[in-house]
């Protein structure tokens, strides 16, 4: 377990909500942020703030290295190649809808295929479902297992020469699976298809090597990893993107513009139209620092431990069905579960009402949601802050709205 202290670099989990100590279990859909990363925030405003790339002032040439730093920072963090191969973005969603209308327009025809699963988050859908209405290709979905893992077997069932693009999540924000994205990408490969990752929820909690993965893209958010909103990195072999097209024109991203004729900047800047998200970033560089600091594999057998002991102490609440495989080391730490017939949103409410941030509804995954038959569900995420004690407040909040239900009923 990583020390207690950890939370108190996050300001925001000191205070109470209805009159109990916050117990933050939402950190799937946004993470908090650490005190390192806000005031690394406030300092660059503070002194650094000026535009990048253009100045010859000293601000303008601060600024850029405080941006280009941060670049350097994510490139080591997932050890891609080359600086080159980071393209800021505003979040995973953003990543993923630069691949598809940049590579999938050019690369994919009338008749070819996407591979996708039923495990999905919407931003790894719709992309993919408009660019196959658009070019008259086919969209596939893998199969899951009963337990929502994916066996390697159904991979090969689905991918087939035909198959262009590959895109699948590395963790799924609902059932907490880790999928085999070294290996499906090895089958993706062979059939001289590209591979596309969502690693929204991998890249906070786990050491990502897009080297080791070789996967050809990779998305995630600054937000979900004690950085602030509105950044993001699509990271992408440098090959593919010199070949692709920006999909946003104008400001940071030309070299020379005529009247009828531009050129655009090399990489990455070339996908970086506008003003970019500076003090975005040098926050994501802040949040590196801060989780390189506890080390990664700590983080995850932080997590990891959490993960086992919630699943236990959930499994003991009579009711509670979780969703997703039931072994600890088959899944991420985040449990999805629904207790007896209470509507979530309900569930919710009587834990916030207790201090208990829980996420309920379909989680962006409503195909997942008809796969797995139910409206809604509950979802409980963990991070570096959270402790057994919050785990414990859960369930003890669990037992008080199981009561007050049946005493409705
Ligand atoms: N993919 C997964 C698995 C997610 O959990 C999320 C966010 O919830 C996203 C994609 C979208 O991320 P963002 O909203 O930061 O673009």
């Amino acid at each position: 377990m990583l020390n207690k202290d950890i939370r108190k670099h996050f300001p925001i989990l000191q205070q109470e909500i209805n009159g109990h100590p916050l117990v933050y279990l939402d950190s799937a859909a946004t993470s908090q942020k650490p005190q390192q990363v806000i005031d690394a925030m406030s300092n660059y405003y503070e002194k650094d703030n000026s535009n990048v790339h253009r100045g010859v002032h000293t601000l303008g040439n601060q600024a850029t290295e405080a941006y280009e730093g941060a670049r350097d920072k994510v490139r080591d963090f997932i050890n891609a190649k080359s600086r080159e191969e980071i393209i800021f973005t505003r979040g995973t969603t953003t990543s993923l809808n630069i691949v598809a209308q940049s590579y999938g327009r050019a690369n994919v025809g009338e008749g070819d295929e996407i591979v996708i699963t039923h495990m999905e988050h919407h931003s790894n859908i719709i992309p993919w479902q408009q660019l196959a209405k658009e070019k008259g290709a086919v969209l596939k979905f893998i199969d899951l297992e009963e337990d929502g893992t994916i066996t390697l077997d159904k991979v090969r069932e689905t991918v087939t020469e035909r198959t262009k693009i590959v895109s699948i999540m590395h963790v799924s924000n609902v059932l907490g699976t880790v999928n085999p994205i070294k290996e499906i990408t090895e089958i993706a490969h062979a059939n001289g298809a590209i591979m596309v990752v969502d690693g929204a929820q991998a890249a906070p909690h786990m050491k990502v090597d897009v080297q080791q993965l070789d996967c050809d893209f990779y998305a995630f958010s600054g937000h979900k990893m004690v950085g602030p909103t509105g950044i993001g990195v699509l990271y992408g072999k440098k090959e593919l993107l010199n070949k692709m097209e920006p999909v946003e024109f104008g400001g940071e991203m030309i070299d020379f513009v005529g009247l009828y004729e531009s050129t655009w900047k090399e990489l990455p800047w070339k996908f970086e139209g506008g003003t970019p998200i500076i003090a975005g970033a040098v926050g994501l560089g802040a949040a590196i620092d801060y989780l390189e600091e506890i080390g990664l594999d700590n983080v995850e057998k932080h997590e990891q431990h959490l993960a086992e002991y919630a699943m236990k102490k959930m499994s003991e609440v009579e009711g509670v069905t979780i969703y997703g495989p039931l072994e600890p080391e088959k899944r991420a730490s985040l449990i999805t579960f629904n207790l007896n017939d209470v509507h979530p949103h309900d569930l919710a409410t009587v834990l916030d009402m207790h201090g208990i941030a829980v996420r309920a509804g379909h989680h962006c995954c409503q195909p997942l949601m008809k796969w797995l038959d139910v409206s809604a569900t509950a979802r409980a995420s963990f991070y570096i802050y959270n402790t057994e004690e919050d785990v414990d407040r859960l369930v003890d909040g669990l037992r008080i709205a199981k009561e007050y239900f049946n005493d409705v009923n």
